[in-house]
C-alpha cells in the first residue's frame, strides 16, 4: 500500500475548497477501500498568502476531515514556490506525492492511472493534457507555442504538461538538491532523472472562482521558465553580432565597388561600413561577455551534477 500525499497550492480559493475537499476525500476513501493507499495518506493544502478566507476555511476543513493537512505561507510567494514548499515539507513522510491545482481543472480520476504507473516502477508520472477544449484559442495557441520554444531553447519540458504530476519520495529527494531560487518546476523535474511515464487526461474548465493567473503573472511565469532554464538567448545575441559582421563585410565590398565606379558622395562609404562593422563588433562582444555571465549564472545555481540510482558492489 502506498502512503500518498496530494499537494494543492491555494491562492484565494475559498469558492472551491469545500468542493475540492469533498471530491478528493471520496477519491482517497475509495482508494483506501481497494487497499491501494494507506489511511495515513493526506490532502495537503498550501495557502499561498491568500487575502480571502482560504486559510480559515482550511483550518475548518482540517478540524472536520481526518485526511486534510494545512500549510500557510506568510505571504503570497506564487504558485511555484507554494507548490515547492508543500512538496519539500512533506517529502519525508510520503511514499509518493501528487501535485495538482486546487481548482479541480486537473482530473481527479487520473490519480488511479498515476498510482498504477508508480507501482509499475515510474518515479515521476506526468499528467499530460490530451485536449485543451476548455481553453480559449489564445491560451491554447500561446501555451503550445511556448512549449515548442522552450524545447528549441534546449529546456526539456514535457509537452502540454503543467504541474499535475506524481513524484516518488526519492524523486522528491533528488529535486530537493536543486537549490536554485527561481523555480520553474516543469523544467526542473525532468532534470531529476529516474524512470518517468505519462498519463493523459482532459483538462476541465474551472468550476468556481476565477483564474489566479492573469496575463501579467502568466508572462512572468513564461519568462521565468525561459531565463531559469536556458542561456541560449545570450548565444542569439552573439549570433546576431556575427551576422552583422557578415553584412558589414558585404557592405565593404559593395561600397568599395561603388567608390571605384565613382558613384558615391564623399563620406558615404566610411559611414556605411563603420556603422555595421562597429555595431557587429559590439553585439559580438556583448554576446561573448554574456556567454561568461551565462556560465556564472549556471554555476550559481549549484545544480547537482549527478545522482546515483543504484550501486552494485561486493
Ligand atoms: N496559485 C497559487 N499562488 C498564486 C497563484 C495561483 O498558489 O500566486 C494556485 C491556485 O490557487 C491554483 C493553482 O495555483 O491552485 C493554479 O492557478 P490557476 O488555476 O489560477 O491557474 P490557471 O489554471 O488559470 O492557469
Ligand atoms: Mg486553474
Amino acid at each position: 500500500m502506498i502512503k500518498l500525499y496530494i499537494v494543492l497550492p491555494c491562492y484565494n480559493e475559498e469558492a472551491i475548497l469545500e468542493q475540492t475537499t469533498a471530491l478528493l476525500t471520496a477519491k482517497l476513501e475509495s482508494l483506501q477501500k481497494s487497499e491501494k493507499i494507506t489511511d495515513t495518506s493526506r490532502i495537503v493544502y498550501v495557502d499561498d498568502g491568500s487575502k480571502d478566507s482560504t486559510w480559515s476555511l482550511i483550518q475548518k476543513i482540517y478540524a472536520e476531515n481526518p485526511w486534510v493537512m494545512g500549510i500557510k505561507l506568510n505571504r503570497n510567494r506564487g504558485h511555484q514556490n507554494a507548490l515547492l514548499c508543500g512538496l519539500m515539507t512533506i517529502r519525508e513522510d510520503a511514499d509518493a506525492v501528487i501535485s495538482m491545482d486546487a481548482d479541480l481543472q486537473d482530473d481527479i480520476d487520473a490519480i488511479d492511472a498515476m498510482l498504477e504507473k508508480y507501482e509499475n516502477g515510474a518515479d515521476v508520472v506526468y499528467g499530460v493534457r490530451s485536449a485543451r477544449k476548455s481553453d480559449s484559442f489564445f491560451k491554447r495557441f500561446t501555451a503550445e507555442e511556448y512549449y515548442r520554444i522552450l524545447n528549441r531553447l534546449g529546456a526539456k519540458v514535457i509537452f502540454n504538461h503543467a504541474d499535475f504530476r506524481l513524484m516518488s519520495c526519492r524523486a522528491l529527494e533528488a529535486l530537493s538538491e536543486f537549490k536554485e531560487v527561481n523555480v520553474f518546476l516543469r523544467g526542473l523535474v525532468p532534470m531529476v532523472g529516474y524512470q518517468s511515464d505519462i498519463v493523459l487526461y482532459e483538462r476541465k474548465a474551472r468550476t468556481a472562482g476565477e483564474s489566479k493567473y492573469p496575463l501579467r503573472k502568466m508572462l512572468h511565469l513564461a519568462w521565468e521558465g525561459i531565463t531559469s532554464l536556458s542561456i541560449r538567448p545570450i548565444r542569439l545575441v552573439a549570433l546576431a553580432g556575427c551576422l552583422s559582421l557578415v553584412v558589414a563585410l558585404g557592405l565593404i565590398i559593395y561600397s568599395i565597388i561603388r567608390l571605384i565606379l565613382g558613384q558615391t558622395v564623399a563620406g558615404w562609404t566610411s559611414l556605411m561600413v563603420s556603422i555595421w562593422l562597429v555595431g557587429g563588433l559590439q553585439l559580438l562582444a556583448i554576446g561573448i561577455i554574456g556567454e561568461y555571465i551565462g556560465k556564472i549564472y549556471l554555476e550559481t545555481k549549484q545544480r547537482p551534477r549527478y545522482k546515483v540510482e543504484d550501486i552494485l558492489k561486493k
